[in-house]
């Protein structure tokens, strides 16, 4: 599509106008006294968005398949300010065990203290989520594949049974991408994504974004956007607009390198498990081949049991993976999740430690050999 910009009749361009504002202007008072009138979509303070702002949540929603869409400062505020929209003291959350630490921990430390309700599911319940949903489920939070543990969910089964007994269902869906997953034609309420990941796509921008089709909902959630004062500064919308104009190139190329990485890793003798269900030994295979279009570019693995010192000898030797959390950038990235982390964990997947590795843009060949470098470190400490 052409995306002009002509603000003056004498320029137009094929960039986005950046267009900040704390104070929006009216050209008369009645328009002043009026202006709450104007939402959820239209502008009357800077907190409740700027014309790029909302070109940017019209794309996405556009990439959703929905009818709205609201961003916010990160994708864990995208996560809180779902939940912060509806879910009120006395109600009952059912989140999964494997949904965004943030998630679980604003549940435990924030919501249960405010008289919610929140229970942990097994990620694998599919329809048996049923049996969990009482009169007081006002919702259920649904991340597929699983944080760092990379469970699959049958998202259709807990969106459907959710729909039967109207309780509302907000997906995670920061792994696939709305280009791999479409959670709002699969049932489910509200697609959130952090788009620091794959829509941002160069490590550089905090951002999240909930998409919906209903315009009750959608306005709920920019009263709830605005009073939590949880706006995005335009300078990051363009940011993040910037990074969608390349994400089905970047998707398809990270998701391809990413396979081939995996498959690899599976052949190397220090790898005992990879936890990625697009190969066909990982026990999610069935669904995400079921549901899903994409590789993703994230994966988890197990190594074969080694002194922690192994662990230094595997990420210190790294020359082109860099270590830190987050991913979806196009440089390649690897984080350590220490075995303790999963051993109090509601249904563990593992009780060992994870690496997890971010394929971004650089040469398959170069990550091999960064990571059999890795490997040969790890194995020389066990
Ligand atoms: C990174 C991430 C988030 C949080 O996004 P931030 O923008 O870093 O707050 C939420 N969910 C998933 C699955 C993520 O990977």
């Amino acid at each position: 599509m052409k995306a002009i910009n002509q603000t003056n009749r004498d320029f137009a361009s094929l960039s986005p106008a950046v267009q900040r504002a704390s104070t929006v202007v009216f050209d008369s008072l009645d328009a002043f006294v009026n202006r709450k009138h104007r939402q959820p979509d239209g502008f009357s303070y800077g907190v409740t968005g700027t014309p790029t702002a909302r070109l940017l949540e019209d794309r996405i929603a556009a990439l959703e398949g929905g009818r709205h869409c609201v961003i916010t400062p990160s994708g864990a505020a995208a996560l809180m300010t779902v939940v912060m929209g509806f879910v009120r003291g006395g109600d009952h959350l059912l989140l999964s065990a494997a949904c965004y630490g943030a998630l679980k921990t604003f549940g435990e430390k924030w919501l249960a203290h405010m008289g919610v309700d929140v229970e942990l599911y097994d990620p694998s319940i599919g329809a048996g989520i049923e049996a969990l949903i009482r009169p007081a489920t006002r919702m259920i939070c649904i991340e597929a594949p699983g944080t760092v543990t990379m469970e699959m969910v049958d998202v259709p089964a807990i969106a459907a049974a959710a729909r039967r007994h109207g309780v509302l269902t907000m997906m995670d869906n920061t792994w696939a991408s709305p280009l791999g997953f479409q959670p709002l034609a699969h049932g489910v309420d509200f697609s959130v994504e952090a788009a620091t990941k794959f829509f941002g796509g160069h490590s550089d921008v905090l951002m999240g974004s909930i998409s919906m089709n209903d315009a009750d909902h959608y306005a709920v959630l920019r009263e709830t956007q605005s009073i939590l004062g949880q706006q995005v500064s335009p300078d990051d919308c363009f940011l993040v607009l910037r990074g969608l104009e390349t994400l089905a190139l970047r998707l398809r190329a990270q998701s391809d390198a990413t396979l081939r990485v995996a498959e690899w890793l599976q052949s190397q003798p220090q790898v005992e498990r990879l936890l990625y269900p697009p190969l066909p030994s990982d026990p999610g295979h069935g669904l995400w081949k079921r549901d899903f279009r994409t590789n993703g570019c994230l994966f988890s693995m197990v190594l074969t049991p080694a002194p922690e010192a192994a662990f230094n000898g595997f990420f210190d030797s790294l020359r082109h993976f860099a270590i830190g959390a987050s991913w979806g950038g196009v440089h390649s990235l690897a984080a350590y999740y220490p075995a303790g982390l999963q051993a109090g964990r509601a249904f563990p997947a593992t009780d060992r430690p994870i690496v997890r590795l971010s394929i971004g843009l650089e040469d398959v060949d170069t990550l091999k050999d960064d990571l059999r470098g890795a490997l040969a470190a790890y194995q020389a400490q066990r």
